[in-house]
């Protein structure tokens, strides 16, 4: 069993997709054990991405990521990280497969709708970014 760190971006949000990208985690056996809405500052948002600080795209990205509301959650399931990069797509929507979450709602190789953590290490500190152990409700 793996948990992973899942992000809908405020292009998400505001394209009215929550329930899409919710819809397709619950159907692939992905558990949601916490969700939250939040709006980050930019500063919050830069700490998120911090391993992309040197990346061309990174004072856009952290302007975008705060630009409005997201919803974390915290998703568990056999190999969940994997699996929901998968359902996810590749970063460039161009590039994603059919059927993937970017390939059928981005418009951007940045606002591309959803996040997902790229490994244990990475999943396990994106999760502490977000959420308390009070808050994720094992299942
Ligand atoms: P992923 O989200 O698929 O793990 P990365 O970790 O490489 O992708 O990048 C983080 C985020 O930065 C992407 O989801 C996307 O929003 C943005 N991004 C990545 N590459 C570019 C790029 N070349 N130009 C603009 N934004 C980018
Ligand atoms: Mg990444």
């Amino acid at each position: 069993m793996q948990r992973t760190l899942s992000i809908v971006k405020p292009d998400g949000v505001a394209r009215g997709v929550i329930g899409e990208v919710v819809k397709r985690l619950e159907a692939n056996d992905l558990k949601v054990l916490a969700m939250k809405m939040i709006h980050m500052t930019k500063a919050q948002a830069e700490g998120f991405y911090a391993v992309h600080r040197e990346r061309p795209f990174f004072h856009s990205l952290t302007d975008f990521m705060s630009s409005g509301p997201v919803v974390v959650m915290v998703l568990e399931g056999e190999n969940a990280i994997p699996r929901y990069r998968e359902l996810m797509g590749a970063t460039d929507f161009k590039a994603a497969a059919e059927g993937t979450i970017r390939r059928d709602f981005a418009t951007d190789i940045e606002k591309n709708i959803v996040h997902g953590s790229d490994s244990a290490e990475t999943a396990a500190i994106e999760i502490g970014y977000f959420f308390n152990a009070f808050e994720i409700n094992p299942r």
